[in-house]
């Protein structure tokens, strides 16, 4: 039995005896030990050691509504007393799952108005794969097979999601990519640009796509997936030319556009959604992590028209999880979206802590040394760390930079994350203007213990 006084020491002996971490080098963690989070509130969590740290990432990228909400903690209890479980399996419904389908169609962009659900993001995306597979096969061209993602895509850590993501240490752990997924480059115009303008190479960026399809064939080429800003990949936001040109090249060889909304979702750039942020017009969108503030696990799918009255007519649709819809995950949902709404916490973050946090980000760059580029939209954003800021030569996986300046920052009292070689940043969207006037400063402070490492101060 576990003790309430167990020592740092103590968990992290049980935890290296028995628990395999995601996303982990068990031998570098094991030097240090596990960072063990105890609890949490607004937009702060500690640590087993008492330690009080800014989540700069809430969380990963989920929590955007802030710790402790008692708000979704009474949801979820009054819907476990109510009914914990029913599912959506065989004509069956509950009135959460509803509820909140009708509510996702509310929020999503005109046109969006038929709800899958999942419980991840991973699961959202296997979703998206095996309704578009279906609905090709329904619509007579069962030739449309082949979806295609980019370079540092990130979609998830399933079979199928790792192969259309565009990760390549995740390829190459298992050396298993599944047939049927092919990737373009990535739209980062700081380090693949050369001597392009941004918007020039946004189209060249974008055209990748139609050689692509051209290559393959149009007829066998099912779906196109991106993150409308690509987020474990970097915070990669692309030129202004490149979605209006991705669309383009969809629309003319009749290949669907799947926008990938786990984390832009629910407000973190400053729409609801970031295809509002960056104009794009997806025949399908999967969301996760906002969609509940990462209380419970809980993902969706939404589908246009065209789409989903192919599916709905086209006879069973073998598909779906145990805890597809489930009521908690519902009821938290539900009144997540309520708390966004009431605070008007999308329009805060368009209108005042998002372009706060990027003002002063832009700040912090102009004073270091080894900040090449801010780029970020909304409540997200990366600081690339380069070698030359005149040449855009960006530091390498030899300087260590990123990690270098993660641990600078813990060690201070802030949790942002390496990203390559980029500090990475997505905070509640309740932070408020004296929270990232701290975040600001440890991770100025941060900035420089790195650069006087590097012997860049
Ligand atoms: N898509 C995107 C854009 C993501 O960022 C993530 C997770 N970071 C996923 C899918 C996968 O979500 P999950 O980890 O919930 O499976």
């Amino acid at each position: 039995m576990l003790k309430a006084d167990m020592s740092t020491a103590d968990w992290r002996a049980l935890d290296q005896a028995h628990h395999v971490h995601s996303f982990t080098d068990p031998r570098a963690m094991n030097v240090k030990g596990t960072r063990v989070i105890t609890r949490a509130d607004g937009v702060y969590v500690w640590d087993s050691d008492g330690a009080k740290l800014l989540d700069a990432m809430a969380g990963l990228w989920c929590v955007n509504v802030g710790y402790g909400r008692k708000e979704l903690v009474e949801a979820g209890r009054a819907q476990m007393e109510v009914l914990p479980y029913y599912n959506n399996h065989f004509q069956s419904a509950t009135p959460q799952m509803i509820e909140l389908a009708s509510l996702i169609a509310e929020v999503t962009p005109p046109g969006l108005d038929q709800i899958v659900f999942a419980n991840s993001g991973s699961e959202a995306i296997d979703t998206v794969l095996r309704m578009v597979r279906h609905f090709w096969r329904l619509q007579g061209r069962p030739s449309k097979q082949i979806f295609i993602g980019r370079s540092l895509g990130y979609h998830g850590s399933t079979l199928a999601a790792t192969s259309l993501g565009g990760m390549a240490h995740m390829h190459g752990m298992d050396n298993a990519l599944l047939p049927g997924f092919e990737h373009i480059g990535h739209p980062h115009w700081y380090t693949q640009g050369g001597d392009l303008t941004p918007e020039a190479f946004g189209l060249e960026a974008a055209r990748e796509l139609e050689a692509k399809i051209l290559e393959l064939g149009p007829e066998n080429v099912a779906a196109f997936i991106g993150e409308p800003v690509q987020g474990a990949g970097g915070v990669i936001v692309p030129p202004s030319t490149y979605w209006p040109e991705i669309q383009r090249i969809c629309r003319l060889y009749d290949v669907l556009l799947v926008a990938d909304e786990v984390i832009c979702g629910f407000g973190r750039t400053g729409s609801w959604f970031g295809s509002q942020t960056f104009g794009i017009e997806p025949d399908l969108m999967t969301m996760a992590k906002g969609l509940s503030s990462g209380y419970v696990p809980i993902s969706a799918v939404a589908m246009n028209a065209r789409v989903a009255d192919t599916i709905n007519q086209g006879g069973l649709i073998a598909h779906g999880y145990t805890y597809s819809g489930h009521p908690v995950a519902c009821a938290v949902a539900i009144e997540n979206i309520g708390i966004i709404r009431r605070e008007g916490l999308v329009e805060r973050v368009r209108e005042d802590v998002g372009p706060y946090l990027q003002s002063r980000l832009q700040q912090l760059a102009e004073e270091s040394p080894i900040v090449g580029e801010v780029r970020g939209v909304g409540l997200m954003a990366a600081l690339q760390l380069v070698r030359d800021k005149a040449t855009r030569e960006v530091c390498t996986a030899e300087d260590n930079a990123a990690i270098l300046c993660r641990d600078y920052a813990a060690d201070n009292g802030l949790i942002a994350r390496a990203l390559g070689q980029a500090m990475a940043l997505s905070p509640p969207l309740t932070i408020t203007r004296g929270e990232i006037d701290e975040l600001i400063s440890k991770l100025g402070s941060a900035l420089d213990h790195t650069a006087r490492a590097l012997g860049r101060l």
